[in-house]
Parts: structure tokens; C-alpha cells; sequence
């Protein structure tokens, strides 16, 4: 989508810092991290948020998952734990109109905010 500022990085009209690329998901960090460690992991795909998706896409959101896990491993997270959210709609913050999910972790003890 033109005026998408995700759809812009995955397209490296914007500089993203990469965790992780294959045909289907890019990872890169949020420019302004409310964890230790704090990435993004978005569907090459536009889709708006969860409240969009049918059942075509069950196979994009269950590889949203396992690439979710492997890139807390990648980013040496996995051991200590992280935590994964996902904003829709207005109300539950979400600012970029892109479907991604929030990587969470770094954090030595226990996270300072719980669900
Ligand atoms: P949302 O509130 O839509 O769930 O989250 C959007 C996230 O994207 C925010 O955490 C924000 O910091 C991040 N973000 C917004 N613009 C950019 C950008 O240009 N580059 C990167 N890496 N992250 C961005
Ligand atoms: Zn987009």
C-alpha cells in the first residue's frame, strides 16, 4: 500500500534495522522500544489487523507465530522469556494500520508490566 510506512520498509524505501527476512516476514526493531528488546514482526502481505483476516490466511498467521520464535531466539531472548502483543483498532492503540506483532523481552527478571 503506498502511504504505509511498514509496506515502505519492507520495500527499503525506509531504513529498517532487520532481524530477519524470508519470502513471507520481515522482523526489524521498533524505533522506539518499550522493552529492553523490542521488534516488530510483520506479514510482507497488507493486511490492516487481525480484524481483517479470513481463513485464507491461516497459514500467514500461524508462520507469524513460528517466525515470532525464531527470532526471539535469534535475538537471544527465547531462554529468559518474552511476551507477544498484537494492537487493533483505534482503541487498543494501534497507530500503524499494518498487522504486526510486538516482540518483548530482554528482561532479566520479571517484566515490569503484566497483562
Ligand atoms: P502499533 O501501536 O501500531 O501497534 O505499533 C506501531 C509501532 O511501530 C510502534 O511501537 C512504533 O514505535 C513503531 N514505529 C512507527 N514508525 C516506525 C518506523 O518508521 N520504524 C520502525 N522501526 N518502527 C516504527
Ligand atoms: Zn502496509
Amino acid at each position: 500500500m503506498v502511504d504505509c510506512i511498514f509496506c515502505k520498509i519492507i520495500k527499503g524505501e525506509i531504513p529498517g534495522k532487520f532481524v530477519f527476512k524470508d519470502n513471507d516476514f520481515v522482523v526489524f526493531h521498533d524505533i522506539n522500544p518499550k522493552a529492553p528488546v523490542h521488534a516488530l514482526v510483520v506479514p510482507k502481505q497488507h493486511v490492516e489487523s487481525l480484524r481483517e483476516v479470513n481463513e485464507t490466511q491461516v497459514d500467514l498467521l500461524g508462520k507469524m507465530m513460528l517466525t515470532t520464535s525464531k527470532a526471539a531466539q535469534k535475538l537471544n531472548i527465547a531462554n529468559e522469556g518474552y511476551k507477544v502483543v498484537i494492537n487493533n483498532g483505534k482503541a487498543s492503540g494501534q497507530l500503524v494500520f499494518h498487522l504486526h506483532l510486538h516482540l518483548l523481552g530482554g528482561w532479566k527478571e520479571a517484566a515490569h508490566w503484566q497483562v
